[in-house]
């Protein structure tokens, strides 16, 4: 993509409404537009990351067995009567009327929708264990929106509802989103903490909330400080063996975790003094099992071995895709602007022509260029014919985790210099290792 025909609409004054930093750059880098209170549009920028984390998610979860759909957005409200959370779920729901008088809702979640799926179609037990899931626009009507896509009244989620036949397999099925949650943050460039939580409107047994350390955090945790030494790394993972995805969960809960509303401070006691931290946390995510608590309600059966009649166990988990683009920057950003981590940047670097019009400089930025489209990455070229600090604060404020400097000066030696967003450290290379060297970091 050339910057001179792309559009981002970067500002130069820090927006005043914005309060926490990943608003401001958000904002400031042209990634969205607010619409009205907690309602955003996303600009090509903002959206490319949203869909780098759309698919990261996507390739998370078929990995671990789980099956795409796609519900709606507008929901009947007699689902929800069934269920009982019509009256139950308050204000946050926004609720309306079509020309026929019919109750309808904008999905804040799709419990009863998604059973109701299963009940009309899944009568034997043969036909499980089954994970749908979606990435969908939800929205709730929250009190105080803010902070930007952090706390948004319609955003975006990954949604998912397991079904199994007895409380062990679903438990199975808890253990398998747990790890597969793991795996989608870390791939992400984020340190999520799952978290012993309190379940809330959807009620049930067991749920882990995942949370990422954060200084604007809405949630106040407290935690043993060697979970952050925690990495799932390159392992390989059989989602359906349960020992492996067990003992991956003990790893990674068996350290004490909690936000403010579970903590038990006379756990934490027992944790040597120095290892105790209280921090803040933004969550990113939630995982419930919830027993047959809607199959039940809404008559979701199944034929067991012996033919008997049987409610269906049941979990649900959730991703915050949107929030996340928001927790992702708090989480990697420096006085500049953005830093975006590799797995999720909108471009793969940036190209910076520092003498836009020289036959010599623009050649060389049209091959180096070219041959990174060609090798499939995806290079942001600014071809403005700007001053190179101007050039320099949009690259940074933008943060693409790679930057290649181009110029008349280096040139003349065979080189282009290489720069790392994070570390700011520059090298000089020849055009042709420095594409290599981004084939191979992103490979
Ligand atoms: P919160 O406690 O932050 O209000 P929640 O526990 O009500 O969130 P869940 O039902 O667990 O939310 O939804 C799954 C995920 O969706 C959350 O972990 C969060 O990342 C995201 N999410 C929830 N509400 C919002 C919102 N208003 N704006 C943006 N993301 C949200
Ligand atoms: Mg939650």
């Amino acid at each position: 993509m050339r910057l001179s025909r792309y559009f981002v609409p970067v500002l130069k004054e820090n927006p005043a409404e914005a309060q926490i930093v990943s608003h401001r750059l958000m904002l400031r880098a042209g990634l969205i537009k607010q619409a009205t209170a907690g309602i955003y549009s996303w600009l090509p920028l903002g959206f490319k990351v949203l869909r780098r984390l759309e698919n990261i998610i996507h390739e998370e979860q078929q990995s671990a067995g789980h099956q795409a759909i796609q519900m709606p957005i507008l929901q009947s409200a007699d689902l929800w009567r069934e269920s009982g959370r019509y009256d139950d779920y308050g204000q946050e729901m926004l609720r309306m009327k079509d020309r026929h008088d019919r109750d309808l809702l904008f999905t804040p979640t799709a419990e009863e929708l998604v059973t109701d799926i299963f009940r009309s179609h899944i009568t034997s037990y043969k036909d499980l264990p089954l994970t749908l899931y979606q990435i969908q626009w939800k929205f709730r009507d929250e009190i105080r929106p803010r902070f930007g896509v952090m706390r948004g009244r319609e955003f975006y989620m990954k949604d998912g509802y397991n079904f199994d036949l007895t409380k062990q397999d679903a438990l199975h099925s808890y253990n398998r989103h747990l790890v597969s949650y793991l795996k989608t943050y870390e791939r992400m460039g984020l340190k999520a903490i799952p978290m012993r939580a309190d379940s809330g409107p959807i009620g049930g047994e067991d749920t882990h909330e995942f949370l990422v350390l954060a200084e604007t955090g809405e949630s106040e945790v407290f935690y043993d400080s060697k979970v952050t030494d925690l990495n799932f790394g390159d392992r390989k993972i059989d989602y359906f063996d349960h020992s492996a995805c067990q003992s991956v969960l003990d790893e990674f809960t068996s350290l004490y975790a909690r936000t403010d509303e579970t903590h038990e401070p006379s756990l934490f006691e027992k944790i040597p003094q120095e290892r105790q931290c209280k921090a803040r946390g933004i969550e990113v995510g939630q995982i419930f099992y919830f027993g047959t608590k809607y199959s039940e309600a809404m008559g979701a059966t199944v034929t067991d071995a012996n033919g008997q009649d049987t409610p269906v166990h049941m979990g649900s988990h959730g991703i915050g895709v949107s929030r996340l683009v928001g927790a992702i920057i708090e989480a990697n950003h420096d006085e500049k602007g953005i830093i975006w981590p590799e797995g999720v940047t909108p471009f793969h670097c940036g190209l910076v022509n520092l003498k836009q019009g020289d036959p010599e400089a623009d050649a060389a930025c049209e091959n180096i260029y070219q041959n990174l489209v060609k090798a499939g990455l995806e290079p942001l070229y600014d071809d403005r014919t700007e001053r190179a600090g101007g050039k320099f604060a949009t690259m940074d404020l933008i943060g693409l985790p790679w930057r290649i400097t181009v110029g008349p000066r280096g040139l003349k030696n065979g080189v282009v210099e290489l720069t790392s967003r994070s570390s700011g450290i520059s090298q000089e290379l020849t055009p042709e290792s420095t594409i290599n060297k981004l084939i191979s970091i992103y490979r």
